[in-house]
């Protein structure tokens, strides 16, 4: 019978020969040395084809361990394998944080700084940037170490694991703190007045626009001393019923995308326009610790000074019935500092990330705001997060990448039979 591997929602499926699940760097060593074609897989969350896609896979779900903690200079040192959400635990329980964090824990450490993985705030980056040092098993199946201070780390940040098997990761991180939360409905010309200052003044902002409204959902947070616990100002009890709710509204639109604005509209009022108040650290109180259903992503990015132009572009595209680009909110606004990884989305700018959704995972190719949103953002010379899903090829990427050419003859260098390489991959770096 035929080994087959898939994504988390079932949208990429490939099948394989070999699927190893090594516990130590030498078990890496020797299944890197033997294989001809190999990627790593992590939880399968990426919706780009990314992953899988080679004859040999291996799994570091047993790679999981954490392996030192520095609490004087705040720095951990993990196995790639771990899952986020075990990493972020055991960095609470030492007082330990990063400044940003995802909206997502179940995901490996490895999937996640291999795709530039991020969060949102007034100084978030990608969980890449937080590496101080890393070890990688290359081509050949030797070990590569690579310190802060290296000129080239920049390329091995963000490496959708071209570059080699990344083993051992230590991270920068800060101590752990409490935030205070508000969240809100604000409408489109007032937090869109008011998202920079909001940056400014915040130290989390994230801003969840709900197309086909008027409205966002803004979330500010500032980081508060322990004992200036806030009252916490909850919705709902049918709140966690959400997602859910949302997956039944969408499916019942897949024959006419139009019904989309009234499911739009009905979510807006049931779950987007109380105010709530939470109070805790960033993993506690913004990251969703569980779904109930798949997804299919698209993320983009844009220098923040031509985001409001971007904008109104896109509300204007998406009220345009004739497009059918109705989209299912929200639709997810994030703020990022500048960045130094060479594939990194906020490569030597300010940016804004901005999601796009679909509940219907598997009706994915027929959702025409995938295209759209794409459209309007290479217009602005927007970057796509690596994980999820995009159409442009490498020449754009060359345009938008200015270390872009370095990296593909970095790949070249380190893996010139391409073992590393997968169909999609190959299309894109070669
Ligand atoms: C519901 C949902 C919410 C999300 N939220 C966010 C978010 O808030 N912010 C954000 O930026 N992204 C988000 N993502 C994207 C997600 O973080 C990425 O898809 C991430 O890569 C998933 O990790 P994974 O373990 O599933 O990796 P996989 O998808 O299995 O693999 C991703 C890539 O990492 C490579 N890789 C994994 N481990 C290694 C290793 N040790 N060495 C070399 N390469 C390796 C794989 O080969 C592959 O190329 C979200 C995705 C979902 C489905």
């Amino acid at each position: 019978m035929e080994n087959i591997w898939s994504s988390w929602n079932g949208n990429i499926r490939h099948s394989y020969e070999n699927l190893f699940f090594p516990d130590t760097e030498n078990e890496i060593v020797k299944i890197v040395k033997n294989a001809q074609k190999l990627r790593v897989v992590g939880t399968g969350k990426s919706s780009a084809d990314i992953a899988a896609g080679t004859s040999t896979l291996v799994s570091l779900e047993k790679y999981n361990q954490i392996l030192s903690i520095d609490h004087k200079s705040h720095r951990i040192t993990v196995q790639s394998g771990i899952l986020l959400k075990t990493l972020l635990q055991e960095m609470e329980k030492n007082g330990l944080a990063f400044p940003a964090l995802p909206d997502i824990d179940d995901i490996t450490v490895g999937g996640a700084i291999a795709t530039g993985t991020h969060g949102t705030g007034k100084n978030a980056q990608s969980l890449s940037e937080y590496i101080v040092a890393l070890k990688m098993v290359n081509a050949s199946g030797e070990i590569d170490t690579i310190q802060s201070g290296d000129p080239a780390l920049g390329a091995y940040k963000i490496s959708l694991g071209l570059l080699g098997v990344i083993t051992e990761i230590t991270f920068q991180c800060i101590p752990r703190k409490v935030m205070s939360i508000s969240e809100r409905p604000m409408k489109d010309d007032l937090w869109l007045a008011a998202y920079k200052r909001m940056l400014q003044e915040n130290d989390f902002l994230r801003i969840l626009w709900l197309p086909h409204t008027g409205y966002g959902y803004v979330i500010t947070g500032n980081y508060v001393n322990e004992n200036e616990r806030v009252l916490e100002k909850k919705g709902p009890w049918y709140y966690s019923y959400r997602r859910a709710v949302s997956k039944f509204l969408y499916q019942k639109a897949i024959k006419k995308p139009a019904r989309i604005v009234t499911a739009n509209k009905i979510l807006k009022k049931l779950f987007f326009s109380k105010e709530q108040q939470k109070f805790g650290s960033l993993y506690d109180a913004t990251v969703t610790k569980s779904r109930g259903s798949t997804l299919e992503l698209a993320e983009w990015t844009v220098d923040i000074d031509r985001f409001d132009t971007l904008f109104f572009q896109l509300k204007k595209e998406l009220n345009n019935k004739t497009n059918n680009a109705f989209v299912h909110i929200p639709m997810d606004v994030r703020f990022m500092k500048a960045e130094t990884g060479w594939l990194a989305n906020g490569l030597g700018k300010n940016i804004v990330t901005m999601g796009c959704v679909t509940r219907n995972a598997e009706e994915a190719n027929h959702y025409k705001a995938f295209e759209l949103v794409e459209n309007l953002f290479l217009e602005h010379d927007g970057r796509p997060h690596w994980a999820k899903r995009f159409q442009c090829g490498r020449k754009v990427l060359n345009r938008l990448y200015p270390n872009w050419q370095n990296f593909v003859e970095l790949r070249q260098k380190r893996d010139p039979e391409g073992k590393f390489l997968n169909a999609y991959l190959e299309k894109i770096f070669i």
